[in-house]
C-alpha cells in the first residue's frame, strides 16, 4: 500500500492522508486548518476525482472541514464514519458554512454532503474493494475512531486523535487485539515534557483557582471546543458542586457547545456504561443539571457581564479563535480579578496561544484591550500524552514502521528519537508517497 500526506506533516491541524493500492484509493479524515490564515490540505484537483471513498476519523473541523470543499471539487463518492461523529460533524460544518458565506459554496451543499455519509460500526470488518477496514474506539471525542486498513497483506493502523484513558464521558481507546506492520500516529503531545500530571492533582488546583474566585466575585472564563472538552469539564464541574467541594456559582453555557450536548446524550449508548447506569437507574441526568445556564439569546452575554456576581462561563471557540469567547474576552479582561482557564491544546498563531505565552495587548473588533485577567492552563486533555504515545506502539503486534503525524515540529523530532530504537520511524512529509 502506499501513503501519501495532504496535511498534518510537521503541523497540527488540516489531517488529510491517502492510502492506495492498485485498485483502490481512500482518504482518511479532510480537514482544514484554522489560525490567523486558514489552511487547507496540499491536493490537486486530479487527485481529487479519483478518491473512490473516505472515511472521517472524527467529528473535529481539523479532520472533516475540508468536505465541503472536496464535493465542490467534483467528490461525489461515499464519506464514512460513525453515527455520532456524522451527527456533530453537521453542527461543526453548519456553524462553519454560516462564518464563511463568503466561500460561496453551493446552497444545500450540507444536505449534499449528507447524501454521501455512510454509518460505519465499530469493531465490525467492512469490505471495501480490495480493502478490509475496521473503525475501533479511540477515546479522543464521542464517535471517534482508530482506523485499521488491510490489503490482505499489510495492515495501516491511523490513531486519528487518541487518548488512552478513560474520562467521565468516554472510555479510552480500545487498543485489544490490534495487528498491524504500519502505525500513522497523532503526536499533539508527543515533547519530551509533554508528561500530564495525575487528574488528581489537575482537579485540586482547578477547584482551588475556582473556589477563590468565587470568594471575590470574579468571573472566569472556560473557552472550550464545542466537541469533547466541553462535555467534560461541565461534567466535573456539576460533579464537584454536587459533592460540596466546589462553590455553587453559574455555570454559564454558551454557544454550539449546547447543541452538541443534545448529540451527546441521544447517544449516551457511545459513552462509559457507568453514565450510561447513573441516567437509567436515578433521577438525575448531568446532561440536563440545573448547574448549568444556558445562554440561548445573546442578550443574556450582557446580563452575565453586568450582574454583580461570581460566575464560570464556558464557551468556544477552544483556541480563541472567534466564536462568543470573544465578547466574554472582549468585556472581561481587564479586570485582574478574572480569570481565563484554558484548558484544551493551543495551537502556534491563535489567540489562545498567545495569552497562554504572556502577550498582554490584543485586539478585538478593532480595539485594543490591555490584558489583566489571568491567564492559567490546566491539562484537560482529549490527547495522549507523551506516557500514552510511547504504550501505543507496545500494544500493536508485529509493528514495523511508524509516520508521526498532527504535532510540532520539534515535539516530533523528540518523538521519532524515541522510537527510532525500536522501529522504521519516519515524519510525515508534505505531499510525499511511501509504500509500506
Ligand atoms: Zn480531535
Ligand atoms: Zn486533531
Amino acid at each position: 500500500m502506499k501513503i501519501k500526506f495532504f496535511g498534518a506533516a510537521g503541523e497540527v491541524g488540516r489531517s488529510c492522508i491517502m492510502i492506495s493500492t492498485d485498485k483502490t484509493k481512500i482518504l482518511l479524515d479532510s480537514g482544514i486548518k484554522l489560525g490567523k490564515n486558514e489552511e487547507y490540505p496540499v491536493i490537486d484537483d486530479e487527485e481529487i476525482k479519483n478518491i473512490d471513498a473516505i472515511f472521517i476519523s472524527h467529528a473535529h473541523i481539523d479532520h472533516c472541514g475540508f468536505l465541503p470543499f472536496l464535493y465542490s471539487k467534483g467528490y461525489k463518492n461515499s464519506i464514512f464514519a460513525t453515527k455520532p461523529t456524522i451527527e456533530i460533524i453537521n453542527v461543526l460544518l453548519s456553524d462553519y458554512l454560516r462564518l464563511n458565506s463568503d466561500l460561496n459554496f453551493e446552497k444545500n451543499i450540507l444536505n449534499s454532503l449528507n447524501s454521501r455519509f455512510k454509518i460505519i460500526d465499530y469493531k465490525k470488518d467492512f469490505k471495501f474493494r480490495d480493502l478490509t477496514i475496521k473503525f475501533i474506539p479511540a477515546g479522543h471525542i464521542l464517535g471517534s475512531a482508530l482506523i485499521s486498513i488491510s490489503d490482505g497483506k499489510n495492515t495501516i493502523v491511523y490513531t486519528g486523535d487518541i487518548n488512552l484513558l478513560k474520562t467521565r464521558l468516554l472510555n479510552g481507546a480500545d487498543l485489544k487485539n490490534i495487528a498491524a506492520d504500519t502505525l500513522i500516529t497523532e503526536t499533539t503531545y508527543g515533547g519530551d515534557k509533554d508528561i500530564f500530571p495525575e487528574e488528581k492533582q489537575v482537579a485540586n488546583q482547578l477547584l482551588n483557582t475556582i473556589n477563590e474566585s468565587a470568594k471575590t466575585n470574579s468571573k472566569i472564563i472556560i473557552p472550550s471546543f464545542a466537541v469533547g472538552r466541553a462535555q467534560e469539564i461541565l461534567f466535573f464541574l456539576d460533579d464537584y458542586i454536587n459533592s460540596g467541594m466546589m462553590q455553587k456559582i453559574p455555570i454559564y453555557v454558551d454557544g454550539m457547545i449546547n447543541k452538541v450536548l443534545r448529540i451527546y446524550r441521544h447517544n449516551v449508548i457511545f459513552c462509559r456504561k457507568e453514565l450510561q447506569s447513573r441516567i437509567l437507574m436515578s433521577d438525575y441526568d448531568p446532561f440536563k443539571s440545573k448547574n448549568f445556564k444556558i445562554v440561548d439569546r445573546k442578550n443574556i452575554r450582557n446580563y452575565i457581564i453586568a450582574k454583580d456576581e461570581p460566575c464560570i462561563i464556558v464557551t468556544t471557540s477552544g483556541m480563541l479563535t472567534g466564536g462568543p469567547v470573544m465578547f466574554y474576552l472582549s468585556k472581561l479582561a481587564q479586570n485582574e480579578n478574572n480569570k481565563l482557564i484554558l484548558v484544551g491544546y493551543q495551537a502556534q498563531g491563535t489567540l489562545g496561544r498567545d495569552l497562554q505565552d504572556g502577550i498582554n495587548k490584543i485586539t478585538i473588533n478593532n480595539a485594543e484591550i490591555d490584558v489583566k485577567l489571568k491567564v492559567e492552563t490546566f491539562h484537560i486533555s482529549a490527547h495522549a500524552d507523551r506516557k500514552q504515545l510511547e504504550q501505543i506502539p507496545l500494544k500493536i503486534r508485529g509493528l514495523k514502521n511508524i509516520f508521526l503525524v498532527h504535532g510540532e515540529i520539534g515535539k516530533l523530532q523528540q518523538l521519532e528519537a524515541q522510537f527510532s530504537k525500536k522501529y522504521n520511524v519516519k515524519i510525515a512529509q508534505l505531499n510525499t508517497e511511501y509504500e509500506v
